[in-house]
């Protein structure tokens, strides 16, 4: 299976110069105060995967914070994602966390990512006028 993922350019530049301890979710949470009020755009900045597990069926998505931020907005809140599991059809049940990919996920991770938009062609009744 394909696998494709590209580090935006401030995460290449952190890489060249920070260890991986300094990359944890905790690093994250000091420069961005607290977690819960986190943006996509803050996210898809560090390079976070947004994981979006269902605790009714135990479905799990990746997904880029960048791709989200793209699609939602990048001031739309992490944690408050509009979700629902494509499985179970269940929102109330979506458990929405981040971490930043280490070396052990490249390779293994699937994500979910953007492949077109499918434009649907709506029709009415209308009477003659
Ligand atoms: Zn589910």
């Amino acid at each position: 299976m394909a696998f494709e993922y590209e580090l935006n350019p401030f995460w290449k530049f952190l890489f060249s110069f920070c260890s991986v301890a300094m990359l944890s979710r905790e690093s994250a949470r000091g420069t961005m105060g607290r977690t819960n009020e986190l943006t996509l755009n803050q996210s898809s900045l560090i390079g976070h995967m947004v994981i979006v597990k269902c605790n009714l069926c135990h479905r799990q998505v990746h997904y880029l914070a960048a791709d989200l931020a793209e699609l939602l907005g990048p001031q739309r809140r992490v944690f408050s994602l509009p979700f629902r599991c494509e499985k179970c059809r269940k929102s109330d049940y979506l458990l929405i966390s981040v971490r930043i990919p280490d070396s052990r996920d490249f390779g293994k991770i699937i994500l979910r990512r953007p492949a077109g938009i499918k434009k649907v062609l709506l029709w009415k009744e209308e009477r003659l006028r």
